[in-house]
Order: structure tokens, then sequence, then C-alpha cells
């Protein structure tokens, strides 16, 4: 099923981001209004609504995307110093983008 949310597009190539990093399941791009100086969003290629939507097949992407998560903010330089790895769940929650994504937020002096 081909899904038109703007992460989807972003996914696919056919919206423009920055990326940092891609591999066969998920995608790493900056996020368009940063709120910390490092602020990166995990994002997989699937398209799944939240994490509210996670079923056992999808326990494997969400670990992944942590992993994906804490690799970037090695490479970013503030594995050290630290940061965040945050879920905005449902409105509620924070969430606009209905297409699930971790935030990396961090680089705070
Ligand atoms: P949420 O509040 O849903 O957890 O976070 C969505 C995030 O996506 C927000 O921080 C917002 O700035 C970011 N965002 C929304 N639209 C775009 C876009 O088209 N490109 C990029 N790079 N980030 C976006
Ligand atoms: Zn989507």
């Amino acid at each position: 099923m081909v899904h038109d949310c703007i992460f989807c597009q972003i996914v696919r190539g056919e919206a423009p981001a920055e990326y940092i990093y891609k591999n066969d399941s998920l995608v790493v791009f900056k996020d368009i209004h940063p709120h910390a100086p490092v602020h990166l969003l995990i994002v997989p290629r699937k398209h799944i609504r939240s994490i509210n939507n996670i079923d056992d097949e999808d326990d494997g992407i969400v670990s992944e995307m942590i992993r994906a998560g804490k690799m970037m903010a090695k490479e970013k330089g503030i594995a050290e110093t630290g940061y965040k790895l945050l879920f905005n769940v449902e409105r509620g929650g924070g969430q606009v983008i209905f297409h699930l994504h971790l935030h990396l937020l961090g680089g705070w002096k």
C-alpha cells in the first residue's frame, strides 16, 4: 500500500530532506524545525502510524530505530555529553506527523 504522508514521501526520496543516514529499513534526516542544536528524525521506511500501532512483526524496527539513534548520537559527537530519544504518541503526546519517528535531540552547551 502506497501512503502519501510526508514522511513516506521523504523515505521514497519524493520530497526533499537533509538525509544523514539510510539503510534498508529506516532513514535519518534533519528535523525541519530543530528544537536542539542536533535534532534528527529516525524514520522507518514502513508506514506505521505511531507506537500504538506497533505489532509483533514491528518489534525489530523499534529496536533498530533506537540503535540507529545511538549510532547517530555517536557520529554527531553527543554520545558522551548526552541526548534524548523521544517518541511522541498521538495528539495528546504532541505527535503531529502520523508516521512513526524517533526524535534524537542533543548538543546543548
Ligand atoms: P512530532 O511532533 O510528530 O513527533 O514531530 C514531527 C516533527 O517533524 C516535527 O519536529 C517537525 O518539525 C518535523 N517535520 C514536519 N514536517 C517535516 C518535513 O517536511 N521535513 C522535515 N525534515 N521535518 C519535518
Ligand atoms: Zn507514512
